[in-house]
């Protein structure tokens, strides 16, 4: 008999453009993984509820999303894509585990902190169990990895936290869920402005989206911060041309590191020329994505038959998990 294949889950909020974070950080796992893993990767729909309450835009942004998940390389055939609120199940297994879930443990959260101070007029309690949801997303398939970027560490911290404590209350039903990179630790790919991480909701202007058009990219790369250059040879790089290092070794031939690199080193470097030669090697990577995302994401039958199709999935493995968990629960009472 062939072995059981080991589960993976993830996911991407449907709040705007994806860009380049989210490809280093999760879609170049997920891509990598379909072939050896059996994989539910969702468009987070009632994550992005959490933040962003207005729903014009959200059925564009679901498009697109799932859209620059398949141009990136994803086949909706190997996978379940889908939409996280197609799977009714999901609000359930939420209900149980935010019994399981400590108010005073979600408070120390540090995305809810940083939420609470960028948007104190919009704390809501969802934003408050944002952790317990995405929990119940990833424990539903029973899932053992969670492809993701660095951002999320604390949060699969907690979602192995909740999965343990449901076995240790109502028996063994879920493994333990752990975050994954191919590269052994998870990335974070920094803003150009060096001020955080790359995202689709904040830092916009330093972020270079999967959509973005190359003169778009040029201007973008152009801007990003540098100095006069070292004047000591071999000084420690500050964290902004760092930065800009980390993004030339994600798309930039080796040739072109090493020699950017011996010029740092040697207070040779010319950083306009360097921006320069990674404008051009973004441009190079990102257009052929930007194309076979649009003709994708224009497609609304196809993308259709995609949701439905994945939702199948999901759900079929979310109900085998959902009768364990009414069982263990002694919710059965007939
Ligand atoms: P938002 O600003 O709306 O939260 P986001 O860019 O943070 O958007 P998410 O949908 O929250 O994107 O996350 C999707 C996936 O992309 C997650 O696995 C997350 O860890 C990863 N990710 C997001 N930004 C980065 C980044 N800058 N570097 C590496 N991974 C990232
Ligand atoms: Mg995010």
């Amino acid at each position: 008999m062939e072995k059981k294949k080991e589960i993976v889950m993830s996911g991407i909020r449907p709040t705007g453009f994806l860009h380049l974070g989210n490809y280093f950080g999760a879609l170049r796992n997920y891509v990598r993984m379909q072939d050896e893993f059996e994989c539910y990767f969702m468009v987070a729909d009632l994550h992005s509820l959490t933040t962003h309450p207005d729903t014009k835009e959200l059925k564009g942004h679901v498009h697109r999303v799932l859209a620059e998940n398949i141009a990136c390389g994803l086949d909706p055939d190997k996978v379940a894509l889908y939409c996280q609120s197609h799977v009714y199940e999901t609000a359930e297994l939420y209900l149980y585990l935010n019994m399981l879930a400590y108010t005073g443990e979600l408070e120390k959260t540090v995305t809810f902190k940083d939420k609470v101070r960028q948007h104190p007029e919009n704390v809501n309690a969802g934003l408050l169990t944002y952790p317990v949801l995405q929990t119940a997303d990833i424990i539903l398939h029973r899932a053992s990895y969670v492809p993701v970027g660095k951002d999320q560490e604390q949060h699969l911290e907690m979602a192995r936290k909740f999965a343990n404590r449901f076995n240790h209350r109502y028996g063994d039903v879920f493994p333990e869920p752990h975050a994954f990179n191919y590269g052994g630790e998870l990335v974070k790919i920094p803003s150009l402005d060096g001020t955080g991480k790359m995202s689709k909701s904040e830092n916009q202007y330093a972020t270079l989206y999967l959509a973005d058009d190359d003169d778009l990219i040029r201007k973008k790369v152009m801007k990003a911060k540098t100095d006069s250059g070292p004047t000591e040879p071999n000084s420690v790089m500050p964290d902004y041309i760092e930065n800009i290092f980390q993004l030339m070794r994600l798309v930039s031939s080796q040739e072109v590191i090493d020699k950017f690199t011996a010029d740092f080193n040697g207070c040779t470097i010319r950083y306009g020329d360097m921006k320069k030669q990674l404008a051009e090697d973004m441009v190079n990577f990102i257009a052929p994505i930007r194309e076979k995302a649009e003709s994708i994401r224009t497609n609304e039958k196809y993308l259709k038959e995609i949701m439905e199709k994945g939702a199948e999935k999901a759900r079929k493995s979310a109900k085998a998990t959902i009768e364990l968990v009414r069982n263990a629960m002694g919710l059965n009472y007939y």
